[in-house]
């Protein structure tokens, strides 16, 4: 098993050993770390990339033996390595993670709907809701961005906790819901400041909602440079 240091750990570039580096038909290797930074693709959100000494992964995943593969470009020595996580896809990948839960906490929240599946993609990041009562109405864009809000300006902390009956790692900020969940987490919700509802729609009778994290804003001048003499 390879430990898997993005539970625990912050860091995206750290020293690694290369335990395997077996070549695929496809031109790719598939590398095997004692430990690693990459979070490998599962729960709805994204696998990272990055590298692993001059070669770039590509694709990260778990097998069935919870031996994570990462996919190579080319060939990597087997010993020690940097192993070297893409930060901007990583941050982009967490936030969105991040969000899908926070926007599964605050309707769920609301007392009638229970939510059935999630993706955090980038550009088809949405969630999928249960009506518990035929006759309660989908919620608005606007009530669902006015509740997101609130909690982005309440800054809540990022918590974590074992559950002693399953072992799983149950996942919160501050007094929402909390989820079982192994992905990468914002440590406070003011960090999803950027992240707006797009879409809040039924699908086939059950309400889906959908979510982006939009680009930071151009800078805009208030006042106009004072010409030079
Ligand atoms: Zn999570």
């Amino acid at each position: 098993m390879t430990t898997k240091l993005f539970l625990t750990d912050k860091t995206l570039e750290t020293e690694v050993s290369v335990l395997e580096c077996i070549p695929s038909e496809d031109g790719t290797f598939s590398v095997t770390l004692d430990r690693t930074p990459f979070y490998p693709q599962g729960g709805g959100q994204p696998c990272d990339t990055g590298f692993i000494g001059k070669s770039e992964v590509i694709k990260v995943f778990e097998n069935e033996n919870g031996k994570i593969c990462h996919i190579a470009k080319q060939e990597v020595p087997l010993g020690k390595a940097i192993a070297k996580v893409n930060v901007e896809r990583r941050k982009l990948n967490t936030c969105l993670h991040s969000a899908s839960h926070v926007i599964s906490a605050l309707i769920e929240g609301m007392g009638d709907w229970d939510v059935t599946k999630g993706s955090s993609f980038p550009g088809q990041a949405r969630l999928e809701f249960k009506r518990k009562r035929e006759e309660v109405e989908i919620p608005s864009i606007d009530q669902i961005t006015e509740m997101l809000k609130d909690v982005v300006a309440q800054n809540l902390s990022f918590k974590e906790n074992i559950d002693p009956e399953t072992g799983f790692r149950i996942v919160t900020w501050g007094d929402l819901k909390a989820y079982p969940c192994g992905g990468t987490h914002v440590s406070s919700t003011a960090e999803l400041a950027d992240v707006v509802i797009t879409k809040a729609h039924l699908k086939k009778g059950q309400p889906h909602v959908n979510f982006a994290k939009v680009l930071p804003k151009l800078r805009t001048f208030t006042t106009l440079p004072k010409p030079s003499k």
